[in-house]
């Protein structure tokens, strides 16, 4: 067996040198539905530090946030859009200005973040970010090239379960690269670009950032995304490299949907 994996080491090897490409392209999505699962699993059995709103109690606010996940879904820009689960929850905590993504489409958005924008294309600027995330396999990609090759030969002929386990509780602290963080900001831009939202949605909030940045619930946001006036000029750049379009920003709604949250 361990000859075997030797050999299939070095053939590896060859193939992923040679195509210059990464790992990722062998890695099935499978593995980003279950570090998602994992992670969601984690993310389950803490419910103090997660307070996920039961969408049977608030139908209005996810029925609004599901709407405007399709817009992106249905951009025909989204990759995995029929891979993954793009499952959406909003955790309830006002304090937080944030939104994440877990492998395999497990979409979180936090109460603070919603309250704290003025317009969904804003909202959805954001949602394209974190989805973007997921859709080019940020985490996996990462996950992959600090476990190493033998972890990718693991993966593509099955790893054990506990493996697993433990990466996807690992996921929760991972940090993405600026490449990372820049790619998923262009391709918001992108996904928006295909619906009625302004495709600048995501500059809207980096910009709101910028204006706020002494408020506590910011500062401790730049310290893990910074350089906020960066980000909107190069948002601005894909945007009008796109073509430019206006799109609309439906603040009226929004501030609908705002005041259907605890
Ligand atoms: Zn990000």
């Amino acid at each position: 067996m361990k000859r075997f994996h030797l050999f299939l080491l070095s053939v590896l090897s060859l193939i992923f040198t040679s195509c210059g490409g990464g790992f990722l392209d062998f890695v099935p999505l499978s593995v980003d539905q279950d570090l998602g699962l994992q992670s969601q699993a984690e993310i389950n059995s803490s419910p103090q530090t997660f307070k996920v709103l039961d969408p049977s109690l608030y139908p209005k606010p996810y029925k609004e946030m599901y709407l405007i996940r399709d817009k992106i879904l249905s951009s025909g820009k989204v990759a995995h859009k029929d891979d993954f689960a793009w499952e959406l929850k909003i955790i309830e905590d006002d304090s937080v200005l944030n939104a994440f993504c877990l492998p395999g489409g497990y979409i979180y958005v936090y109460t603070g973040l919603i309250k704290y924008l003025d317009t969904e294309d804003a909202l959805a600027g954001v949602l394209g970010h974190e989805m973007a995330h997921a859709d080019l396999r940020h985490s996996t990609d990462q996950l992959v090239k600090n476990a190493g090759l033998s972890f990718v030969i693991q993966l593509i002929f099955g790893v054990d379960n506990s493996t697993l386990v433990n990466l996807g509780a690992n996921l929760l602290s991972l940090s993405f690269s600026r490449s990372d963080e820049n790619d998923a900001d262009m391709q918001s831009v992108e996904y928006l670009y295909n619906t009625d939202l302004d495709a600048r949605g995501a500059s809207r909030f980096f910009q709101k950032l910028q204006t706020d940045q002494k408020d506590p619930g910011v500062i401790e946001f730049i310290s893990t995304h910074p350089n906020p006036e960066h980000r909107v000029q190069k948002i601005i750049n894909k945007w009008k490299e796109l073509g430019g379009k206006t799109g609309e920003t439906y603040k009226p709604e929004y501030q609908k949907l705002k005041k259907k949250l605890p």
